[in-house]
């Protein structure tokens, strides 16, 4: 089993560095606000996604795409041939998505021991 990475896509400083939020990096907003209290998270990104989408099932059985509205760090979108792609790396681990897939489309588990968001509470 490989280690797990500590940085987020496209960062050059660990992510326990680089509170200001998820993988991509949020605006910095006033001090608490949700959106700041988010942006102080740092998360260890596992080398494996927790969340798996199948694909097929997700384009053949799910009619509402629930997850598109439900998830509250924004994380799925329809890629260009209007499959559903989740962005794992930012989950907040609330587990909105998988209680809402009708299809049950979604194999989700929580990241490895260590790994996932860690939240901040200033
Ligand atoms: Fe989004 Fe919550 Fe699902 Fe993570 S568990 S992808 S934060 S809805």
């Amino acid at each position: 089993m490989s280690e797990p990475i500590d940085r987020a896509p496209g960062h050059d400083a660990p992510a326990s560095e680089t509170p200001g939020g998820a993988p991509g990096g949020a605006p910095k907003q006033a001090s608490g606000s949700v959106d700041a209290k988010l942006g102080a998270d740092v998360f260890k990104l596992d080398t494996e996604p927790h969340i798996v989408i199948d694909v097929e099932k997700c384009r053949t059985v799910c009619v509402q795409r629930a997850c598109l509205q439900v998830c509250p760090a924004d994380l799925y979108e329809l890629n260009d041939q209007g499959d559903t792609t989740v962005n794992w790396e930012g989950c907040l681990e609330c587990g909105t998505c998988l209680i809402c897939c009708d299809a049950q489309a979604l194999r989700w588990q929580y990241p490895r021991g260590g790994c996932g968001v860690q939240y901040r509470m200033s």
